[in-house]
């Protein structure tokens, strides 16, 4: 019998709540879901709103009664902000986050780089936000807890999983005994570890890398400025790396490289723990500093993928579906992306807006994107923890160089995690006028956001499901365009009319007046009639310089695959 700990994790500055188990009635449930998601972390949270925004109901399975242990990812990306405002928390995490855009590297303590992340007038939100993983989860809890068609169990943890060809059989343990629980889709977001991937054995891909870094999270009082701080090469640690964060509630994470051939086990102990922290503290210039060691933690960098996310009636998704290096934030800012497209895929799938092909879709641009992060995560490892002697010596003449020259500097700044774009989409258009356009997000990025007024960004406008923006002069939108728009409502497709450019057009959902042509000229939208298609995870899959009602028809038809 499952007995998940009731004892709240110990936090300096985080309350933990421990829930109430759910016990089951009998050894069956009754009724087949049509999706259960195992985990409740950022990636299984994130895809059961993004599921019930778009009507389909799920079951969210916890082997725990808590959110996770220690703050874990602690850097949320603009692209993360934009998908935790389309499931409606990234008000709660901009209320509690500390927003930031300014990194410094420091080379054998010479300040060599300073990092600027680009952020314009079009952007709500920062870059970055810095705020601890528990805080994320609780708000992303809050949320599910508002939504009737989200079932939350905590304490059930999966045992095995059993397949047919209509739908999965998860065997459940509880604190009141084991249950099965049928799902026509199960969303195996159960992190890591995945009890799941390791039940139908599916092998990962990819590489580990050797050697170890220690997170620690402690509280202190320091008087520095919410910027990412990393330093190449200290006194303290000789030919190893240092990275400091500061977090909300006076906590800052110290993540410092392990000397070659030292065991995570004696890195752990107090007393090294206590002399690297001081160390830290006296390099950024406040050695003797009081300071209280609140979690810590070690990790090797990883670069792993499942070749494919969807076997038998399982999608992978978040952790249980890679591994990735976290330098440069990947892990929950690659969760919430795959999050928010496995939600709208296996929607349209189990609404019967689509076949089932669409979830190759998934897979195929999913692990692109994995792979994508794999190869350029792999660049970033390699410069921060060089494998070979090889590798040692061409980071060190970099490292050289740029003491006395400029244009080495920027090969400081590995990438973070952004949006991938899925320019090779199997649901692009193929007959739009993608090729025509000067400007503006091509077919298969992830949109531009643009500030229509004081606090009014395009992106509040989005809908769930798609949203066609339509170029409109005073005449609105044209009827043959709203009766495909029609059509498709009537067969339950949600799609939102949005007329850009007056006040009040016949025919919309909403008009955006884009009074001073912004939104206009930042996507190329020069004459009326001019349109863009936005999926349901945002990414435009057709734009047209001037769209007609059959070019919409096949546009929904190639994105929705029969
Ligand atoms: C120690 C540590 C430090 C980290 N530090 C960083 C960092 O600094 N920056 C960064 O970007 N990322 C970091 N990460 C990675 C980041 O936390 C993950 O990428 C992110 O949480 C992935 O979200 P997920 O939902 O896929 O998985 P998880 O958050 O791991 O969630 C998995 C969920 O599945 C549940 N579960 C597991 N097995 C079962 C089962 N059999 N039955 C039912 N439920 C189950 C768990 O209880 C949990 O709710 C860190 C991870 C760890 C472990």
């Amino acid at each position: 019998m499952h007995q998940p700990t009731t004892q709240p994790r110990s936090s300096l500055y985080y309350n933990y709540k421990i829930h109430q188990p759910w016990l089951p009635k009998g050894k069956t449930q009754p009724e087949r879901m049509p999706v259960v998601i195992v985990g409740c972390g950022p990636a299984g949270l994130v895809a059961a709103l993004k599921l019930a925004k778009l009507g389909v109901p799920s079951v969210v399975l916890s082997a725990e009664l808590q959110v996770s242990q220690g703050s874990r990812a602690i850097v949320f990306t603009r692209r993360s902000m934009e998908i935790l405002q389309d499931v409606g928390v990234a008000d709660r995490v901009s209320a509690a986050g500390l927003p930031w855009r300014f990194g410094n590297s420091y080379f054998r303590g010479q300040h060599v780089f300073r990092m600027e992340a680009p952020h314009d007038e079009d952007d709500r939100f920062f870059p970055m936000i810095n705020l601890q993983q528990q805080y994320l989860e609780e708000y992303l809890l809050q949320a599910c807890g508002e939504e009737p068609l989200i079932e939350l169990r905590w304490g059930n943890k999966v045992e095995r999983i059993e397949h047919a060809a209509t739908h999965a059989t998860l065997t459940v343990d509880t604190p009141a005994g084991v249950y099965e629980q049928q799902a026509q889709w199960v969303l195996a977001a159960d992190g890591g570890r995945s009890a799941i991937r390791a039940a139908m054995n599916l092998q990962m891909e990819g590489a580990s890398y050797e050697g170890y870094f220690v997170i620690a999270d402690i509280r202190c009082d320091l008087p520095l400025p919410t910027e990412r701080l990393a330093f190449f090469d200290p006194d303290w640690n000789p030919g190893n790396t240092v990275l400091v964060h500061r977090e909300p509630h006076g906590i800052w994470r110290v993540d410092y490289q392990l000397p070659k051939g030292e065991t995570p086990e004696q890195a752990l102990k107090s007393e090294s723990l206590k002399a690297r922290i001081d160390a830290t503290l006296a390099m950024v210039g406040f050695a003797g500093i009081t300071w209280t060691m609140d979690w810590y933690s070690v990790y090797s960098a990883r670069a792993l993928t499942l070749p494919d996310y969807v076997q038998n009636r399982v999608l992978f998704a978040g952790d249980a579906a890679h591994l990735l290096p976290i330098f440069g934030v990947r892990g929950a800012n690659t969760a919430f992306q795959d999050a928010q497209s496995v939600a709208w895929h296996l929607a349209m799938v189990v609404k019967g807006q689509a076949s089932e092909k669409l979830l190759a879709n998934y897979s195929a641009e999913r692990v692109g994107a994995a792979r994508e992060i794999i190869e350029e995560g792999g660049k970033s490892t390699r410069f921060m923890t060089p494998p070979s002697r090889g590798f040692q010596m061409l980071r060190d003449a970099v490292l050289s160089l740029s003491l006395t020259e400029q244009f080495v500097r920027p090969l400081y700044h590995w990438r973070t995690s952004r949006p991938h774009e899925y320019t090779d989409s199997a649901l692009n258009a193929t007959d739009d006028d993608n090729l025509l356009f000067q400007t503006g997000p091509g077919d298969g990025a992830a949109p531009q956001n643009v500030r229509l007024a004081a606090n009014d960004y395009l992106l509040d406008h989005v809908g769930p499901g798609f949203t066609l923006l339509y170029a409109c002069d005073e005449h609105g939108i044209p009827a043959a365009v709203r009766a495909v728009v029609d059509a498709a409502r009537a067969k339950h497709l949600p799609v939102k009319l949005v007329a850009v450019g007056t006040a009040r057009a016949n025919g919309a959902d909403l008009s955006l007046a884009d009074d001073q042509g912004r939104l206009r000229r930042r996507y190329g939208m020069q004459a009326a009639g001019s349109a863009y298609l936005l999926r349901p995870d945002q990414h435009i899959c057709a734009r047209w310089i001037c769209l007609d009602a059959t070019r919409l028809s096949a546009a929904l038809a190639q994105a929705l695959p029969h």
